[in-house]
C-alpha cells in the first residue's frame, strides 16, 4: 500500500514530468497539480489570471511569483490534497519554493520527496518540438516517438491534437535558459533539506517509470 505522497517533480520543460506525474497520480490516488495546465486553462477561458499570464507564457518567461503562489496555495487547500499531491512545474524559483515550504508547514503537510528528472538539453529540444497535446483530455503524444494512430487525433478520446505555442524551437531555447538560471538552483535548495532524489529521464516511459518507483523506494511500498 503506497503512503501519502507530497512530491515536487523537478526538471526542465520536456523532461517528462507531466507524463510521470499522470502515472504517479493513479498509483498514489493523489492529484497532479500542474501550474502550466492551470495557466493554459486560464488563458483559454480568458480569465483575469489568463490575461495576465498569456504574454509571459508566449515569450517562454515565467509568470510573476505572486500570481502563481496564490493559485497553488488555494489548490493545496482543496480536500483532494489531504491524501497528498504531486506538484508538476511548481516551484520554479527560490521564492516560490520558500513560500511553498511556509504554506505546507502551516498545513502540517511538509514535502516528503523532491524528484529531479534529468534529460540533456539537446534531447529536450527534439522532444518538445515534436510534442502534441490533446485539446480535450490533455493526453500527450510525440510525432516521432509516440505518434497517435491517426494524425492529429487523440487515441484516448478522439480530441484534436495541437502544438503548444511555447513548443516552437526559439521559445524552447528561451525556456531552457530560464530553467537553468531560475529553476535549476532548486536542486541544491532541496538537497540541503535532504529531500532531493534524482532519476535519469532518458529512455522509454516505462523505463523511466521503473526508475521513478525505485527512487521513491520507501514511499511506494
Ligand atoms: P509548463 O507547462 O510547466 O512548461 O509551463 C508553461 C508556462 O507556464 C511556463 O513557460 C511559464 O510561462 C508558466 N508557468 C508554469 N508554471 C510556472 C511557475 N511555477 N512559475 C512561473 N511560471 C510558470
Amino acid at each position: 500500500m503506497a503512503k501519502a505522497i507530497r512530491l515536487v517533480l523537478l526538471g526542465a520543460p520536456g523532461a517528462g514530468k507531466g507524463t510521470q506525474a499522470k502515472l504517479l497520480q493513479e498509483k498514489f490516488a493523489a492529484p497532479q497539480i500542474s501550474t502550466g495546465d492551470i495557466l493554459r486553462k486560464a488563458v483559454a477561458d480568458q480569465t483575469a489570471l489568463g490575461k495576465q499570464a498569456a504574454d509571459f507564457m508566449n515569450r517562454g518567461a515565467l509568470v510573476p511569483d505572486d500570481l502563481i503562489i496564490n493559485i497553488v496555495g488555494e489548490r493545496l487547500a482543496a480536500d483532494d490534497c489531504k491524501q497528498g499531491f504531486i506538484l508538476d512545474g511548481f516551484p520554479r524559483t527560490i521564492p516560490q519554493a520558500e513560500s511553498l515550504d511556509a504554506t505546507l508547514k502551516r498545513m502540517g503537510q511538509p514535502l516528503n520527496c523532491v524528484l529531479s528528472v534529468r534529460v540533456p538539453h539537446a534531447e529536450i529540444v527534439e522532444r518538445l518540438s515534436g510534442r502534441r497535446t490533446c485539446r480535450k483530455c490533455g493526453a500527450l503524444f510525440h510525432i516521432t516517438f509516440d505518434p497517435p494512430r491517426a494524425q492529429g487525433v487523440c487515441d484516448k478520446c478522439g480530441g484534436e491534437l495541437f502544438q503548444r505555442d511555447d513548443d516552437q524551437e526559439a521559445t524552447i531555447k528561451k525556456r531552457l535558459d530560464v530553467y537553468e538560471s531560475q529553476t535549476a538552483p532548486l536542486a541544491s535548495y532541496y538537497a540541503k533539506q535532504g529531500l532531493l532524489r534524482e532519476v535519469d529521464g532518458v529512455g522509454t516511459i516505462d523505463e523511466i517509470r521503473t526508475r521513478v518507483y525505485a527512487a521513491l523506494g520507501d514511499l511506494v511500498q
